[in-house]
């Protein structure tokens, strides 16, 4: 199963909707299809173990994933990340910011596979994208938004299709009533502070985070949520 969002944006995976169940805590990422009139590309990848039911999902949804000419990592955590390798030894590009890509290469710590006790599949090639790159594919443009704080490593997408500006945004921004994740060996208060305020200056149309549900519009008001949960924790 799989469900459709706003315009070329469709949920294919995602463990808080039971869009692929997995009976360990890997807390799978939601996985995003966006189709742009030409090559179909993915924001995120799951766990690597739910892959197969991503791939029905999208088949089910009526296209062929031998048609998936990217896809997008927004950090190299494990429930975003994992099944980056798969789909490279499927003829996908992994896109992914520097750190990303060197975190996805060696599978280390920044992987954070420890916390679900699996090995993270290292991934033999990526594409780096650096902060305010952008890539054409099809009627979409693609743009790397470095946006560190929750992992050094964090990117946002930001997709501009039929004048919508929609940002693919991982972990960064979650609805207000979810906690931020700050367990992590690299998250760091102060550029996360930095990301939120860069963020609220000029905000989105859409939002699509990592975990959890979609902000469809007025995104500045989750942004502001995650800055006040991060300042009340400094105070
Ligand atoms: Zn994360």
């Amino acid at each position: 199963m799989g469900m459709r969002l706003i315009g070329p944006v469709h949920l294919v995976g995602g463990q808080d909707y039971n869009m692929v169940y997995l009976d360990w805590p890997a807390n799978d990422c939601n996985t995003y299809l966006v189709n742009t009139g030409d090559p179909l590309i993915l924001f995120d990848c799951g766990c690597g173990e739910s892959l197969s039911g991503i791939l029905e999902n999208i088949r089910e949804m009526g296209w062929d994933p031998r048609d998936i000419t990217h896809v997008f990592l927004t950090h190299a955590h494990m429930p975003h990340a994992g099944a980056a390798e798969d789909l490279r030894r499927n003829d996908v590009e992994v896109m992914a910011g520097p750190a990303t890509a060197e975190a996805v290469r060696t599978g280390g710590l920044a992987t954070v596979s420890y916390h679900y006790h699996r090995r993270f599949i290292p991934v033999e090639e990526v594409t780096e994208m650096a902060d305010g790159e952008e890539v054409e594919l099809g009627a979409c443009v693609v743009k790397a938004l470095h946006l560190p704080g929750h992992s050094a490593d964090s990117v946002g997408y930001e997709v501009i299709c039929d004048g919508r500006r929609m940002l693919f945004c991982g972990d960064a921004v979650r609805a207000p009533g979810l906690e931020q994740f700050r367990d992590r060996p690299d998250y760091d208060a102060d550029a996360y502070l930095e990301t939120l305020k860069r963020l609220l200056d000029d905000p989105p149309d859409v939002l699509y985070p990592g975990h959890g549900p979609f902000c469809l519009s007025k995104t500045a008001h989750w942004i502001g949520e995650e800055l006040k949960k991060l300042l009340r924790t400094r105070a």
